[in-house]
């Protein structure tokens, strides 16, 4: 029988637990990964480096998700670099299937239209399913029901910075939602009918959007049309909850209701973004300048050389992306009103 302790008594050293013992309070909080067996050694070496930066001082949990069964070789190897617990989904034919009612030929017409405008994935069913399931059910797949918070991790990114705080509990203890480190310009091509469906969206619901909310990042004229700003969704540390909450609910039920995940090509970047931006107080989002990550052709890396010496940082400030043309970055800094770091100037063309 486990001892009995009287309520709001002190645990005092008779109960067998030194102070050394108790391990310091964990978030719940897990990272997240949707992968196919064949991309799994670009994956380690993404998984690695965050273990190595982050994880292998903290051991939080990591789910894995795959369309298919994952292979034995794909658990064994995870498992074996993973310093928490590891677990693994098959994902549920419902939330990575066309829906019934859904016009078949209208989204091949489509595929095909966008393969001609030459627009990237343009053509591709499974990445419309991607980014439908990234969007709307991940966070349903009761998986992830024990969780509060998840760090979402794709195969090819890379964390060039030490990270020696827990970011979980970080979000938890300043009251954040929603965190990102890259942000960026959608292409137009992929998400032509999306802002006028937010917009029609904000009328129905104007009780889901937040009082001091993002829109300015969003639009430069005040909603009436989107500048196609949006938080890069492959590194995002987040909360459940708020996926979870009505207004997101309400929101996604409504996109995929239109049909524009296959009809158009909807990314779940944008979606992610629109919603945060629109639905938390912008103080509730948090910009990650100092972990230093990389996914295919962006990098952030933070420009202060003496950031980068305190935390091991191992990217170069010349391949920042931060305030580029193509990036929000500058955009994010002006309307947070938040100071450029000094040489800012230096990183621009
Ligand atoms: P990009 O970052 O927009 O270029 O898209 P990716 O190809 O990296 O896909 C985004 C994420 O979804 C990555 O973590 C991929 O591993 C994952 N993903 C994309 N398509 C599929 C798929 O068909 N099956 C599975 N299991 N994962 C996928
Ligand atoms: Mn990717």
């Amino acid at each position: 029988a486990a001892p009995s302790i009287k309520a709001g008594s002190p645990q005092s050293s008779h109960s067998g637990q030194s102070a050394a013992d108790v391990k310091p309070s964990k978030e719940k909080a897990t990272f997240v990964t949707l992968a196919r067996n064949s991309e799994l050694h670009e994956l380690i070496k993404s998984i690695r480096r965050v273990e190595e930066k982050f994880n292998k001082k903290f051991h939080y949990d990591w789910v894995f998700f795959n369309d298919e069964p994952f292979s034995q070789e794909f658990k064994d190897l995870t498992t074996s670099v993973i310093s928490g617990k590891t677990k693994y989904a098959q994902i549920p034919k419902e939330h990575w299937s066309y829906p019934e009612w859904l016009d078949l030929e209208k989204a091949a017409q489509s595929r095909k239209d966008l393969k001609e405008q030459g627009v990237i994935y343009g053509d591709l069913e499974s990445y419309r399913h991607m980014c439908r399931f990234e969007s709307g059910f991940f966070w349903q797949n009761p998986i992830l029901d024990e969780y509060e918070w998840y760090w979402r991790v794709e195969p090819n990114t890379d964390i060039h910075c030490d990270i020696d705080y827990d970011v979980f509990k970080f979000m938890k203890d300043n009251n954040k939602k929603y965190g990102f480190a890259i942000s960026l310009h959608e292409f137009e091509k992929t998400i032509p009918s999306l802002w006028s469906h937010v917009k029609k969206f904000m009328e129905n619901h104007p009780e889901h959007i937040a009082k001091d909310n993002f829109m300015e990042f969003l639009s430069n004229d005040n909603g009436k049309t989107y500048n196609l700003c949006h938080f890069w969704s492959n590194f995002e540390v987040a909360s459940l909850d708020f996926w979870r909450s009505k207004a997101y609910r309400d929101f996604f039920s409504y996109l995929d209701g239109t049909g524009n995940f296959f009809y158009e090509r909807w990314g779940d970047a944008p979606v992610h973004s629109i919603a945060a931006s629109l639905f938390l107080p912008k103080d509730q989002i948090h910009y990650f300048y100092d972990i230093g990550y990389n996914h295919g052709v962006y990098t952030q890396c933070p420009l202060e050389e003496a950031f980068r010496q305190a935390h091991n940082c191992d990217c170069q400030p010349d391949q920042d992306f931060t305030f580029r043309g193509y990036s929000c970055g500058t955009h994010y800094y002006d309307t947070m009103k938040l100071p450029k770091p000094a040489n800012w100037k230096e990183y621009t063309a």
